[in-house]
């Protein structure tokens, strides 16, 4: 495999490779066939080593900017490859992994993950604990040289697809009692019950842990370390996966300007406010990416990025159902299912309030109320 010097070569060299490895999805758009696509395109992108660039060596990777893995996810959403909510997993948790977990056990995994031959999932949130996600009460008491877990996780996408879950728990009361676990989803005590959303897909799931007995090297930092590594990985999960997210959206768009120029429908000014979000959260993404690029710690300043992709996305797939008249209400089109996930865009990762209280508070300096 080449090293990469620029951006430009990389990315052109990726095309090329695509262009010659058919890796288009089947017809069959069910969860489990998304899912299992999303492993075979990793696998093969691992394989032939577009997935391991812009991460270290020391997790499987060949090094090269970060920015390599983000053309790397806008050739693959833009490609329609892999779906892209499902995709952006290992942007959220490899870095976690790497930051926090013992080397030989990032070593271990991460190519797992990053290799397609593995889903894992983020067990936060909780029945009682979302928006205030300190208070989560899942508890883990140690015995020996292994902890015993037990409590409930509700919200976690894809579990019943996971080997394994970071996982926080509480320790000790306050922010520096929760600490952070890498589980084994085959562990015995856990249950996972999927749920479905609106859209009818069941993406995500209730887990139940009943006495799990987890390894003390499967803890990723020190005790009290999990409300930092949550402040790390969130950051994450509002920011640096949105690349190809907005790569997904601009194909939807560009549907939506022939479907609307074939049914004569065209509101130019519509259309242009929804390209105009779009363009918007795509600068503030590409700087975001610029500055993971050169080393910058990702921090609360990510909740922009969230609150304008969700603001984007919500846009335009209202502009879907103002400007196709039926299209979500009367038949059952792809459109109606996007136009339905879209409502989840101010929820995950934190809803749309949260996001504006972290910048009036933390990036506005205005206060707590
Ligand atoms: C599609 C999807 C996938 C998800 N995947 C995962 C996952 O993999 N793992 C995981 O752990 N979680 C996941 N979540 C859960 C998500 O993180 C939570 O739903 C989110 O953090 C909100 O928490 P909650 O649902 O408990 O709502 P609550 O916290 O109960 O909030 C309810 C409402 O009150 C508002 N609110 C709460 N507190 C305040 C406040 N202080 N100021 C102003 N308004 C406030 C909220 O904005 C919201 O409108 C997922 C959610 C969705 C929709």
């Amino acid at each position: 495999m080449n090293a990469f010097t620029t951006v430009a070569e990389f990315r052109s060299a990726l095309r090329t490779w695509l262009d010659d490895h058919d890796l288009s999805p089947g017809p069959d758009h069910s969860l489990d066939a998304q899912v299992a696509q999303l492993g075979r395109v990793r696998r093969e992108l691992y394989d032939a080593g577009w997935m391991r660039y812009g991460w270290p060596a020391e997790v499987g990777g060949l090094a090269g900017p970060a920015v390599f893995r983000a053309v790397l996810g806008e050739e693959v959403a833009t490609r329609g490859l892999a779906e892209p909510g499902i995709y952006s997993m290992v942007e959220v948790l490899t870095p976690t992994m790497i930051s926090y977990a013992r080397p030989e056990l990032a070593a271990e995994m991460v190519p797992l993950l990053l290799g397609g031959r593995e889903q894992w999932c983020q067990g936060f949130s909780e029945p009682g604990s979302g928006s205030d996600l300190a208070s989560l009460t899942t508890r883990a008491v140690p015995h020996g040289d292994t902890w015993e877990i037990s409590g409930q996780k509700v919200w976690t996408s894809l579990a019943q697809y996971a080997t394994r879950c970071v996982l926080l728990t509480r320790t000790a009361p306050g922010h520096d009692g929760i600490t952070a676990f890498f589980v084994d989803m085959d562990t015995p005590g856990i249950t996972v019950r999927p749920l479905r959303t609106m859209h009818g897909v069941d993406e995500f799931a209730e887990v139940f842990f009943d006495d799990v007995v987890v390894p003390a090297d499967r803890m990723l930092g020190r005790p009290g370390d999990g409300w930092r590594l949550a402040m790390d990985l969130l950051p994450h999960e509002r920011s640096t996966c949105f690349w190809h997210r907005i790569a997904h959206l601009y194909t939807r768009l560009d549907r939506l300007l022939d479907e609307t120029d074939e049914r004569n429908e065209t509101d130019d000014a519509a259309l242009g406010a929804a390209y105009l979000a779009l363009h918007t959260v795509r600068c503030r993404s590409h700087a975001t990416q610029r500055r993971l690029a050169e080393g910058a710690r990702l921090g609360p300043e990510t909740s922009v990025d969230k609150v304008l992709l969700a603001t984007a996305e919500q846009q335009l797939f209202d502009t879907v159902r103002d400007l196709l008249p039926g299209v979500l209400e009367l038949t059952d089109t792809p459109w109606r299912s996007e136009y339905l996930y879209a409502k989840a865009a101010t929820i995950y990762g934190g809803t749309a309030e949260i996001q504006r209280n972290i910048i009036a508070r933390r990036l506005l300096d205005l206060g707590r109320e």
